[in-house]
């Protein structure tokens, strides 16, 4: 069952019509990385200390979950190369992929939830249930009830940045998504030697290109300001490209993009 969801989620992206760019062969998104974690792995305990207690644990999104099924996908190379030329604020086709992409990828999250349902599991996507819901002003800034990146942690398929980002094989540079299921599937080993062991300046302390690769200054090696990088995603850039690009989102991603981390584990590349 494990490889029937995996090929399922691929062929998903691969035939999606609207993971294309206008005028274009190019999808928005390349062939995901897929991840299971079990709903029951103590990690899940750990987000509500990490995060905080308004996270929820998958049994309380969904009765008897057994698990949690991650998927990354790496957003396309015509996509990535269009950003690294840029220096204050994303492309249009980094637009276009943040706000149709989604679409896409939020497609996948009720794909694979009606795809389970129709095989007699019980599933539910995170982020379209009631219970979702985001959170302005904690320790840890603007949070939600359930993080998409953390489950890809608690999946195996990368770890944090220092600019809050989540490198995985395929990069920094991706969309992700879950679903939680009450279908058994065997979890991932988690082998990464930290929860920040893929980037860099965790690594050895080198690197930092993100740091210069922020217009708004929101990274040092300090760590990421969540407050002045919302200022430009959900600020600056959409007053001033929204009308230009014609997408409601633009979202940024200058610190995914002409960085080492962009398409590969940096440690790797090396
Ligand atoms: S650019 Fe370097 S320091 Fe920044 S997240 Fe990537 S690997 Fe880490
Ligand atoms: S997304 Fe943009 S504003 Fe936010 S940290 Fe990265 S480069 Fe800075």
């Amino acid at each position: 069952m494990e490889e029937l969801l995996c090929s399922e989620i691929k062929r998903f992206i691969a035939t999606h019509p609207g993971n294309r760019l206008p005028d274009s062969d190019d999808p928005y998104l390349e062939e995901p990385l897929v991840g299971f974690s079990s709903a029951g792995d103590p990690i899940f305990q750990d987000y509500r200390r990490i995060i905080g207690p308004f996270h929820l644990l998958p049994e309380e999104l969904l009765p008897h979950a057994a698990t949690v099924i991650s998927w990354i996908l790496p957003i396309s190379r015509s996509v990535r190369e269009s950003n690294r030329s840029q220096t204050e604020l994303p492309s249009r086709e980094w637009a276009l992929t943040r706000t149709y992409g989604e679409t896409v990828n939020g497609d996948l999250r009720r794909h694979i939830t009606a795809w389970l349902g129709e095989k007699g599991h019980a599933a539910v996507a995170p982020q379209y249930s009631p219970l979702w819901k985001e959170f302005g002003d904690t320790p840890v800034g603007i949070a939600s009830s359930w993080s998409e990146r953390h489950a890809a942690y608690a999946a195996g398929l990368g770890t944090f940045s220092l600019s809050d980002g989540f490198i995985t094989p395929r990069g920094i540079a991706h969309r992700c998504g879950s679903v939680i299921t009450a279908l058994a599937l065997t979890p991932a080993v988690r082998t990464s030697a930290s929860h920040l062991s893929n980037c860099l300046h965790y690594h050895d302390g080198s690197c930092g290109v993100c740091i210069s690769r922020c217009p708004v200054g929101a990274i040092s090696r300090d760590g990421h300001s969540k407050d002045k990088c919302r200022e430009l995603v959900y600020g600056t850039a959409p007053a001033a490209l929204s009308e230009r690009y014609g997408t409601p989102q633009t979202g940024c991603g200058l610190c995914q993009t002409r960085v080492p981390c962009e398409a590969q584990v940096p440690l790797h590349k090396r």
